[in-house]
């Protein structure tokens, strides 16, 4: 048993959590995640509408006893979304602990308090962190920069950025951006976090309601499959190297690139449309470096049970025989 802070103070198994993935985040997935003994999150913005996230929640409870939570993130998007109508359908929804992530989080923090609702908040600096903390967050969840989705414009890796954070946060904090597999758990926690939060690897479990040949992609990548497009909008994405991906790129290459010039290639919409059709090079698809790490499409409760296992066995195996007195001990 793996027990930290994160464990204790959510009330899970595992030090492990699917965060906000979206068009990923359903209540299949999500349910398999709690199952297998892991905190998993409902990405809101999945659902067209407030009353379409009441009804995933509600299709989570149905599959599930176990806790999970919902994750808001607050980014730029092409519709901005009703935000204070979606923070309604989450506390009437009886969910226990939602995950922020993105800019400016205290109204919404405050909201899910005043509800008795813990708030884990995603972030990609230490600053950001510091005053996530300081607004009232119950926990934080440190995105470096080899992570899918949003990196912020830093570019801190985490093998900085955890440690970093762990030398300012009081609060249990998880560890995001890279983690696939047990050995990425016990560096996590070796370096101050509590637990750690997967995004990309959940995506290549057989619960995850997205098309086969997307995870079948993620599994024939390498590390170096990823492209960082909108870096000249200040609003930098990670995501799976594809032909539009590179179009991206090349666009933004050329200088003085303003939204409009690349909507039609990275609106969320397409990028689903694709996931639908099965068309890996026809949108934009968040994906992290791990992909480099991820060789197989497991049930979730395998991915969980092996991490865990392989997490102890390099706790008590090859780091414990590492320091002598154990050696000695045992021979
Ligand atoms: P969308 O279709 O509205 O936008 C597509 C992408 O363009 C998103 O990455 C968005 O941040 C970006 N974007 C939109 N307007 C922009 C602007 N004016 N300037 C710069 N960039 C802009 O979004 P969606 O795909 O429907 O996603 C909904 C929400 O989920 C967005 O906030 C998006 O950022 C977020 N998201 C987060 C992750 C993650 O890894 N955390 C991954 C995918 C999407």
């Amino acid at each position: 048993m793996l027990k930290t802070r994160f464990t204790e103070a959510f009330g899970v198994e595992y030090p492990i959590a699917q965060g906000g993935m979206q068009w990923v985040g359903k209540a299949k997935l999500v349910a398999a995640v709690a199952n297998a003994g892991a905190l998993g999150f409902v990405t809101a913005l999945t659902q067209p509408t407030p009353e379409d996230l009441a009804k995933e929640i509600q299709r989570t409870k149905d599959l599930t006893d176990k806790p999970f939570g919902v994750n808001l993130t607050i980014l730029p998007t092409i519709t901005p979304p009703p935000y204070a109508e979606y923070r309604r359908a989450i506390i009437e929804g009886g969910i226990k602990v939602v995950e922020t992530a993105g800019y400016k989080p205290q109204e919404h923090i405050d909201d899910f308090k005043a509800h008795g609702i813990k708030v884990i908040h995603k972030c990609t600096a230490v600053r950001h962190a510091v005053s996530a903390e300081r607004m009232g967050a119950d926990a934080i969840s440190i995105d470096g920069f080899e992570c899918a989705g949003h990196p912020g414009e830093d570019d801190i890796p985490g093998l900085i950025l955890i440690p970093a954070a762990a030398n300012k946060i009081k609060v249990p904090m998880l560890a995001s951006g890279g983690f696939g597999d047990g050995r990425g758990l016990v560096a996590a926690l070796a370096l101050g976090a509590d637990g750690i939060n997967m995004g990309t690897r959940f995506c290549v479990t057989q619960e995850a309601e997205i098309a086969d040949s997307f995870k079948q992609q993620m599994v024939a990548n390498d590390e170096r499959a990823t492209d960082l497009i909108f870096r000249t909008l200040h609003n930098t994405a990670r995501v799976m190297k594809n032909k539009v991906s590179q179009e991206v790129v090349a666009i933004e290459r050329k200088g003085g690139a303003e939204f409009k010039d690349v909507q039609h290639l990275v609106a969320g919409a397409r990028g689903r449309a694709a996931m639908e059709n099965g068309d890996t090079e026809d949108g934009i698809w968040s994906a992290g470096m791990v992909q480099g790490l991820i060789n197989d499409v497991p049930t979730v409760k395998e991915l969980v049970d092996r991490i865990v296992a392989e997490a102890e066995e390099i706790i008590e195996g090859r780091l414990q025989s590492m320091i002598s007195r154990y050696a000695e001990a045992a021979e």
